[in-house]
Formats: C-alpha cells, structure tokens, sequence
C-alpha cells in the first residue's frame, strides 16, 4: 500500500522561517540570507519525507506566506498597485501580503480570509477586468526541480483551477467563468512544463468542491478540467479534495480524465457512501486521506483498516494518506521535552505522522493484520483508559436536562429588571475588556511564571494595573467598567491553564498566517474547574468602584475551537464539560458581587460546518445550548453580555439571538454597519454594541466620527437597546491612542443623548 501526503509545514521545527522572514521585514538581514533559511527547511523537510519512506512527496507546499498568493503570481493575477511599486519581486510578493509603506509608495495588503473551516488564513486574491491570467510564475517549476537535483522526484501541487477562481475576488463586471478559459490555457500550460521537467504526477489541490455546489459551480468545474485534461502531455493529474466530501460533485468527478481522485475519510461525512454507492473508477488511484491532517492524535488504525477495506470493494488502486495538508498540525514531538510520555504516545505532529503512514502502510499490506504486534499496540493505546477521565464530571453531565439549557424568566421580563437595576444612562459606554498590555505587564507575567517573581509581588502588580485602570475609566466617564485583564496572556490559555483536562505543549505551533503561529492547548481529558479562575480580580476591580464591573469570561465554544479536540468523545460532549466549568465561575462572580458577566464568544463561527445542510445538526445545535448552559443558573439582574469578533453572522442571527444573552458587542464599523439592517430585519431581541470604531488601527477615531456612527446605529436600533463600544478588546493597542479615543467615544455618546 502507497502513502501519500497533501503537504507539510513549511514555518520550521522552530519556526525558523517566521524569525528570518521578520529579520528580513526589519531589514537586518537581506533576500538571499532569507533564501537560504528557506531552502534549508525545505531541504530539512524533503529528507524527512524520504527517509520516512513516504511514496508520494509534494514540493511547492512551500511558501513564504499563502500557496493561494503564490497561485495568484503563479497565473499573473497581481494588482497593479503591488506591481507598479517597482519592487524586487520578493519585496512584490511581500507588498501584497502585508502591504507596502515606504519610500516607493502606500498600499493595504489584500484582503485576508479563513481558510475553509481551519485557523489557517489566505491571501484573496484580486481578479479585475484588466487581469490577464496567465502562466507567469516559476516557482513550482523551481521547486520541482531542487527537489529532483536533490534525488526526489516529486509530486508538485498547486491550487485547482476551480478553487482559485472560486477565491478569488472580482472587482469589476467579469466573474469566474470570464476567466475559465484563460485559467485552463494557464494550467494546461503548467501540465506541458512539468512534463518537460519529467514530473510523473501533479496535484491540483480543489477542496472548494466540498462545499455546497450550484449547478454553475458544477458547469464551470467540469468545463475547466475538460479543458485542461486534454494537455496532460503524459503527466498523471490528481485532484485533490479535503476538509469534507464531495456529495454534489461526485459522479461529475469521477468522470474527468483524471488519473488520481484524493477523498477526504476524515471529515468527509458522506465520502465513503459516496464511494460504495456509486463505485469508483478502475483506472483511477484512489488517494485516500485517512490519517486526520487537523488533529495532533495517533490514528487508530483498526478504525483506517475498516475504511480501508470498504474502499477495496471499490477502488482497484489505494494510496493511503493524509486527510489534508499538515500545514494544520504541528511539526515534530522531538521539541517536546516536557510531556510525559505516557502523553507523548497518544500524539503524532506532521513528522510522526509520516512513520505513521508507513507504519500503517506495511501493516495494511499484511492480510493478517490484526495479528501484527503494530496493529496490536496501536489497538492497545486506543484501549487505554485517559488519566484524564473523570466520573463525577461524566455523572454531571448525564444529570443534566433541558431546563439547564434555559434561562428564566424569559428575555423581556430580565431586561425590565436589569433597567431598573443598572439605571444605565441611554447607550452606555463600556470596553471589550482587554486594556493596553505593555511590554512590563508581559514581562512580569512572564518572570512570575518561571518563578523570578513571588506570587505577593505579581498579585500586588496586577491589582496597580487594575486600580489603575478603574481609575482611568472613571476619569474618563465610561459607565460600564472591566479589570483590564492584565493577568491574561491569551483569552483561551488562560481559562486552558485553570482548568483540569488540559494539556500545553512546548512547541506545537501551527501556522495561522504568513509568519504568524498559534499554539493550541490540547483537551486532554474531561474537563472541569479546580478552583475558581478569575473571581479574585473582578472582586477586587469592584471594591474599588461604584460602577458594575463586568466579570470577563471566554465562551466554550470559543476555547474549544481554539484547542486541540479529544477524538474518543465528541465535540459536543466536550463543549458541555467546558460549559459547565465556565458556569460554575460565573455562579461564583455572581455570588461575589459581579452583576455583569461577559462571556466572549470570538470564535463561535468559525467551526461553522462549510455546508449550510451541516451547520444545525453537526455544530449550532451543541454549540449554541454549550453558551446557555454556561448562564442559565443566574439570576434575573444579572446582566449576560458575549462578545464576537466579527459581525459575519447573518446568515445565523436567529442562533445568535438564541444564545440568550442580555448584550452582545461586536464588530460592526469595518463593514459598513449592513449587519444592523439585518438586525432591524429580525427583530433582534438582544441588545446590541456593535463597536463604534475599528481598535484594529492606530488612528483615533473623532468624536464626529463616532456620534455619525452611533446616529447610523439609532436609525435602526431601538434606543433602548444599544451600547457604545470599540469593536475589540485594546490590548493590542497603546495608551496613546487608546485614552483619546475612548474619551471621543464617551463625549460621542453624550452628544447623542443629549
Ligand atoms: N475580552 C477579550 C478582550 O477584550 C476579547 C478578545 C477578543 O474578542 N478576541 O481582549
Ligand atoms: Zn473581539
């Protein structure tokens, strides 16, 4: 059996590539000494990959920001106002990416979206009515043939043609299928190249077919591989998929002149239906993604061998593989010098995942499989009992019923209440919660943590920064004031670190864009709260005010989206266990005297399923009652805000409205407030702040500025029901800014009630 990957990271063990790519924005070092260190991590990565025994090796995985934005100069697809800077063409490639400020110009970056259902952000690139896609790039060609001097014929992938043109931006009259024929003269272009290179195979990566398909999407993807196929010029083309399957697309696929179909087996939910259902082709490979490329757990392999099998039914070639790029995973456990390894053996990162594969490989080559010691001991740790598991957390949930997902009395009877109890003036003013975090606030969390500094004399610093930052609000008039939330390096850490069942890693990173990382905590076992996470500062930032101080809480949908979820229960089991821990903190805020609780919920959509038909029965309907859950034992005066970081929620205002909350705050002022007239439109219950300027920029809002917005906002909100808030938490921002414009925001909101 054949192994084959999607692709690898390609930041570094250590993140070699984001430290030399921001010595090189900082000019102190230059382009070929950045070359270089990216030509080692490919070398690196390269040598890994063969001496794993992988079969299939991809090059041109690598990038130095976004493979999208790669595509885009790959195919000539570069706004002008990049090009024209007259830039070398790395610094062209970089001036798309983050923008351009200097002595030859100013221009934005493109714009930046999510990428599918990951953390992982592209580049989008922009079509107009002027481009003349093309084949312009070498690149992939270059990066073919590094690989084949160092003795490894590789398999080249780029995005699809489909994927590309369904990204892409179109800022003029011409859509996609304008730019369908000049797109399949491009790649078949592409296929004569590789061919001349000597490339046996190339992978056009198309996980845009996983999502929901018109009949026009359908048109244009077959119409550009029958375009394309006809070029093969004697290379093998596989057509990639991932993160899902291809329900609408499927016979239409398997149709195409295609020599290789990869299928995702992880998160594909319907793919290996599809496959018994309508059979798969015989003169096709069938690559089949069944090592989950997302997740950081040892695959199990009893599970792959059942998938496995079924396929034989179907496919007369099986390549097994990776269910997408591991560009999602971090890249090795070798850095990992912490974790115990009874921990460690349950993990596998990108390189363990490759002896995986092989591993996996031999074992299904065995027609005895079960009876090799491989198969044995992998069924083994799957058999294991997690230290982590706990019975009383198990027996909390199963008590749970449909009353604790409910909060009482119902929203218009709380809302009276809390009017009365507040006695807020019309559009109170209030923050996000975060205050600007200064290189000292970090560093002395950071000496507390490796123990330099006493837990008296960092508790004592805290509570100045709070005591400082009450103060300010009140100097400013703010009417609703927060803590400032100095002890937080990170609003899932934190709660991760408190709570039982987590797991942190050393050097899990994953790239979440261009040189940025994340590092997700793992959720380990079932989770609860130990003690009490946040109450000691909130009740100290009370004592020193008459104002509500509002309690800061993250959601738990949030802190799990933004983990690494357990694979032996599910999502929704361990959302509840996460919600009742959070529940159990804001019973106790409550019990000490907070009347406002904010539970943020940053990253409620962002684990959307990619198909509307999915969204309710595989996420909303647990991830909406986990927010319930956490607040529905409060009394009716206190006071429910959440929090989300975008105001893309549209198209699931009725589930937003539904979690219940008394206030919701949001970003509203970057896209043009259209959210509000959907708002208007639904008759939206909660009260709303959706952000009255945009923390995301240095600049200082005016107050004119902030009372047009707020007046947009009154056209179509009830008066009673809105809040005057920055869209975002400030700790990114400086006190230079930050005071300014807070105080043009309380003066804007003056005027207006005024
Ligand atoms: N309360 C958090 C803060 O103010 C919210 C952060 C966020 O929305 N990402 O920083
Ligand atoms: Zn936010």
């Amino acid at each position: 059996m054949k192994t084959s990957i999607i692709g690898y990271p390609r930041i570094g063990a250590l993140r070699e590539l984001k430290f030399a790519s921001e010595k090189y924005f900082r000019s102190e070092i230059d382009a070929a000494e950045l070359e270089k260190t990216a030509k080692e991590i490919r070398t690196y990565n390269l040598n890994l990959q063969k001496e794993s025994g992988l079969d299939f090796i991809p090059s041109n995985d690598f990038s130095y920001y976004d493979g999208l934005l790669d595509t885009a100069f790959l195919l000539n697809a570069v706004p002008e106002r990049y090009t024209s800077l007259g830039l070398s063409a790395l610094d062209t490639y970089f001036a798309a990416a983050r923008g351009y400020q200097g002595e030859k110009g100013d221009v934005k970056a493109l714009a930046m979206k999510k990428w599918y259902n990951t953390n992982y952000h592209y580049m989008v690139p922009e079509i107009d009515d002027s481009t003349d896609l093309k084949l312009a790039g070498t690149k992939p060609f270059d990066l073919f043939s590094e690989a084949l001097s160092a003795g490894v014929k590789t398999r080249p992938v780029v995005a699809g043609a489909y994927t590309f043109l369904k990204l892409a931006k179109y800022k003029g009259t011409k859509t996609a299928a304008d730019f369908a024929d000049a797109a399949a003269q491009a790649y078949s272009e592409l296929l004569k190249k590789f061919a001349d290179l000597g490339a046996e195979w190339v992978q056009f990566d198309e996980p845009s077919l996983v999502k929901d398909m018109t009949a026009d999407d359908i048109k244009l993807f077959v119409s550009l591989y029958n375009k394309i196929l006809p070029n093969k010029a004697g290379v093998k083309v596989l057509v990639q998929t991932y993160f899902g399957d291809v329900r609408d697309v499927y016979n239409e696929l398997a149709a195409l002149d295609v020599d290789g179909i990869g299928l995702d087996f992880v998160e594909g939910k319907r793919s290996l239906e599809l496959v018994r259902k309508n059979g798969f082709p015989k003169d096709k490979v069938l690559f089949a993604g069944v090592v989950n490329g997302k997740n950081i757990w040892r695959n199990n392999y009893a599970k792959t061998a059942d998938i496995v099998s079924e396929l034989k039914k179907s496919a007369s070639e099986i390549v097994i593989g990776t269910s997408c790029s591991l560009l999602h995973v971090p890249c090795t456990l070798k850095n990992e010098t912490k974790l115990p390894e009874d921990v460690k053996k349950h993990f596998a990162y990108a390189e363990e995942k490759l002896s995986e594969l092989a591993e996996l490989g031999a074992v299904l080559d065995n027609a005895a499989y079960k009876d090799t010691p491989e198969f044995k001991s992998n069924a083994a740790l799957h058999a294991e009992k997690r230290s982590g598991d706990s019975e009383e957390v198990r027996a909390r949930v199963a008590k749970l019923t449909d009353k604790d997902f409910v909060r009482l009395p119902e929203f218009a009877e709380r809302e009276k209440i809390q009017h009365e109890r507040f006695k807020l003036p019309k559009f109170p003013t209030t923050t996000i919660g975060s205050f600007p975090q200064t290189a000292e606030v970090r560093a002395k969390r950071s000496a507390f943590r490796k123990g330099e500094l006493s837990e008296a004399d960092y508790n004592a610093y805290i509570e100045g920064k709070i005591a400082d930052c009450v103060k300010l609000q009140e100097e400013i008039g703010l009417d609703v004031l927060v803590h400032g939330e100095f002890e937080r390096n990170d609003m899932v850490e934190y709660f991760g670190e408190c709570l039982d069942g987590y797991i942190f890693t050393e050097k899990a990173w994953v790239q979440s864009y261009g040189t940025r990382c994340v590092k997700p905590p793992v959720v380990w076992g079932d989770i609860s709260r130990a003690k009490p996470m946040t109450v000691k500062w909130s009740k100290y930032a009370q004592s020193l005010t008459q104002k509500p101080m509002k309690g800061m809480l993250t959601g738990p949908v949030t802190i799990l989206n933004w983990s690494f979820p357990r694979e032996d229960i599910t999502l929704k089991e361990s959302a509840v266990q996460i919600a009742l821990a959070i529940r159990d903190e804001v019973l106790d805020l409550e019990a000490n005297g907070i009347s406002i609780i904010q539970v943020d919920e940053a990253a409620l959509r962002e684990k959307l399923p990619l198909r509307r038909s999915d969204w309710h029965e595989d996420y909303l309907d647990w991830a909406i009652p986990a927010f319930r859950l956490v607040h529905s034992g409060v009394r009716p005066e206190t006071q429910i805000h959440t929090h989300m970081c975008y105001s893309e929620f549209a198209d699931i205002i009725k589930d937003i409205d539904d979690m219940d909350a008394d206030v919701i705050t949001f970003e509203a002022s970057r896209s043009d407030l259209t959210i509000l007239d959907v708002l208007k439109a639904n008759n939206f219950r909660t009260e709303v702040g959706p952000g009255v300027y945009d923390i995301h920029s240095p600049r200082v809002p005016s107050e004119d500025e902030i009372k047009t917005a707020i007046d947009k906002m009154i056209d179509r909100i009830p008066a009673d029901k809105l809040w005057v808030n920055p869209d975002c938490g400030l700790k990114t921002r400086g006190e230079k800014e930050t005071i300014p414009s807070l105080k043009n925001l309380v003066n804007a909101a003056k005027r207006a009630r005024a």
